[in-house]
C-alpha cells in the first residue's frame, strides 16, 4: 500500500486509512506493443484531426482508414488516424491525396510505455489526487464533461455505433 485516502475504515480492534494506491507484485511489461484501441489512437494522435489538426472532444472523433478499406487495406495502428467528422466525410473512401488533403501525423505503433507517456499530457479530472502520479488515464479534452461508465456517446457523432457504452467504445481491443 503506497497511498491512502483520508477516510478511515474500522474493524473491532483496528482503524486504518482506506487504501488508494497499492503495488502489484507481479511485473507488467511496458515495452510490449500497445493493443489497438480507440483510446490508444486518440492518445497517440493527441486528440487532433490528422488532416485539419483541429483538437476535438472525444464525442466528435471519428477514425479514418488512411488507405481505404475498400482497396483492401486493414485497420491497425499503421493505417488508422483520428479525423474530425467533416474531414472524414470529405475524404470518404479515397486516399488523402485523391481528396486534395494532407495527412499531418506519423502513423506508428506505440508500446504501452510510450502511450502512457503521451497520456500523461492529458491530466485527468475526477480521479482521486493520490492516483495521478500512477495511472495512465482515459483521454480527455479540457472543458469537456467527464465520461461516465454508462452514458452512451452516440448523441452527436453519427459515426458512433449505437448501443455501445463509452468504456466499450474507447477501450475495447480492436482487430487489425
Ligand atoms: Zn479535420
Amino acid at each position: 500500500m503506497i497511498e491512502v485516502y483520508n477516510r478511515k475504515v474500522h474493524s473491532q480492534h483496528l482503524a486504518l486509512n482506506l487504501p488508494s494506491v497499492v503495488v502489484q507484485k507481479t511485473y507488467v511489461r511496458l515495452d510490449t506493443p500497445a493493443p489497438l484501441s480507440r483510446a490508444g489512437i486518440w492518445i497517440r494522435d493527441e486528440g487532433r484531426c490528422a488532416y485539419c489538426r483541429k483538437r476535438m472532444p472525444q464525442r466528435d472523433v471519428t477514425f479514418d482508414h488512411v488507405l481505404p478499406k475498400c482497396d483492401g487495406y486493414g485497420g491497425g495502428w499503421l493505417n488508422t488516424a483520428l479525423a474530425c467528422f467533416p474531414c472524414n466525410q470529405r475524404k470518404g473512401a479515397r486516399r488523402a491525396e485523391q481528396a486534395g488533403m494532407t495527412l499531418h501525423v506519423r502513423l506508428w505503433h506505440p508500446t504501452v510505455a510510450e502511450l502512457n507517456r503521451i497520456a500523461r499530457r492529458f491530466p485527468p479530472r475526477g480521479v482521486p489526487a493520490t492516483w495521478r502520479a500512477y495511472v495512465p488515464f482515459w483521454p480527455e479534452v479540457p472543458g469537456i464533461p467527464e465520461l461516465s461508465d454508462e452514458r452512451v456517446l452516440a448523441v452527436t457523432n453519427p459515426a458512433f455505433p449505437s448501443g455501445m457504452t463509452d468504456q466499450d467504445y474507447w477501450n475495447v481491443t480492436l482487430e487489425r
